[in-house]
């Protein structure tokens, strides 16, 4: 579709730095076509045990670290390392729907915890007591979220990770979009009292570093735990791409300056879309705590999330995600990202404000 702007995808549109790209491929120039390690690049791993210890104030020794093909890579070695079949996860509904394939590829099922645009998209710890069974093994946080861009603050933080302890249960926190919180500093449950030995914490070079196409994330968790999802990285990728580690490597070492500017470019973004979705009679939406998206109610216009996404796609050439992809409780709201820049994104907004206004009047 010629003229189009998507707001779709989830990816950054900066390209990864030069400075990374060109030492990465030094890397490679000097040999690092091999093989790497099973559980990563040594080097990488020294790295990024320091700088964990230092971000967390705990211990993150090197032997409970995995490098991995992504965050998405940690996500399924850590749900097949864990569940058996039968075992219900926990998620915390709109979410990211890999989680849902995942869950079920490792053998388990998914109970899904509605959470709606009334308390923000927040999991409330009643929510989740409520839903804890017998079979419950895991439980999935995603903050910052995809698609909602809710923060969970550091009262919930608390709450939840009392439940998570007194249920004896294990949390994947997804932290992929942790260099992209707009107010204070991100706050991880790992961090909360013994929460170390409940935790996989699940975090990725793609969003932060603009590094989606180098397939580099890692993960770190518990010494009872780590060895066993090392074997299933081992088994299933026998080592993330030599090059993109090295390229890793190279982007946690710089200075962090551009990547700065890049998370307070995708700050400044949020901030005119939800500017410019307020100028909209009949759209509601939260101002977004992190990442970089949007999940606007777009129900009083169409209550159905893909008939509005699709009309929108077609008459105005926006593409924006129906809600209901995210699950049933992201039915009435579409996910908007910014992932363009400044002045793409006025004109989407131009365009969204004449189709609201248009279909409005039909009602
Ligand atoms: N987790 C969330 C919430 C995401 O939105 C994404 C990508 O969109 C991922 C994980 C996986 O990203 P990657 O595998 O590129 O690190």
């Amino acid at each position: 579709m010629e003229n189009c702007i998507s707001l779709g995808i989830g990816e950054p549109d900066f390209d990864t730095p030069a400075e990374v790209i060109t030492q990465a491929m030094d890397d490679v120039h000097k040999g690092y076509t091999h093989y790497a390690p099973a559980q990563g690049d040594p080097e990488l791993l020294q790295l990024l045990s320091g700088q964990l210890s230092q971000e967390t104030g705990l211990e993150i020794p090197k032997s409970n670290i995995v490098v991995t093909p992504g965050g998405m890579g940690a996500l399924s070695a850590a749900l097949q390392a864990v569940l058996e079949p039968g075992d219900e996860v926990i998620i915390p509904e709109p979410y990211f729907p890999a989680y849902n394939a995942h869950v079920i590829m490792a053998g388990g099922s998914v109970v899904p915890v509605p959470t709606s645009f009334g308390n923000g998209f927040t999991l409330r710890p009643d929510d989740l007591e409520r839903v804890v069974t017998s079979r419950t093994k895991a439980l999935i946080l995603n903050s910052p979220n995809n698609p909602t861009g809710n923060v969970l603050d550091n009262k919930t933080l608390d709450e939840l990770a009392e439940i998570v302890r007194e249920k004896d249960l294990i949390v994947l926190s997804d932290e992929v979009y942790d260099r992209m919180v707009f107010e204070g500093r991100f706050e991880s449950i790992v961090t909360r009292p013994g929460m170390i030995e409940q935790t996989v914490v699940i975090k990725s070079c793609s969003k932060t570093f603009a590094m989606t196409g180098w397939r580099v994330g890692y993960a770190f968790g518990p010494t009872w735990l780590m060895p066993q999802m090392i074997k299933v990285v081992n088994y299933a990728t026998t080592c993330v791409n030599s090059p993109g580690q090295r390229a890793a490597l190279a982007a946690l070492r710089m200075d962090q300056s551009p990547f700065i500017a890049m998370s307070e470019s995708f700050q400044r973004r949020v901030g005119l879309l939800w500017k410019r979705l307020q100028e909209i009679p009949g759209i509601q939406c939260h101002r977004p705590a992190g990442s970089f998206y949007l999940f606007p109610d777009i129900s009083t216009v169409n209550p159905d999330s893909k008939d509005f996404a699709l009309s929108l796609l077609e008459e105005e050439k926006v593409l924006v995600i129906p809600g209901a992809a995210f699950g049933q409780s992201g039915e009435g709201c579409v996910r908007i990202a910014g992932t363009v820049g400044e002045e793409k994104l006025e004109k989407a907004m131009d365009r969204l404000q004449r189709f609201v206004h248009k279909n409005q009047s039909h009602l």
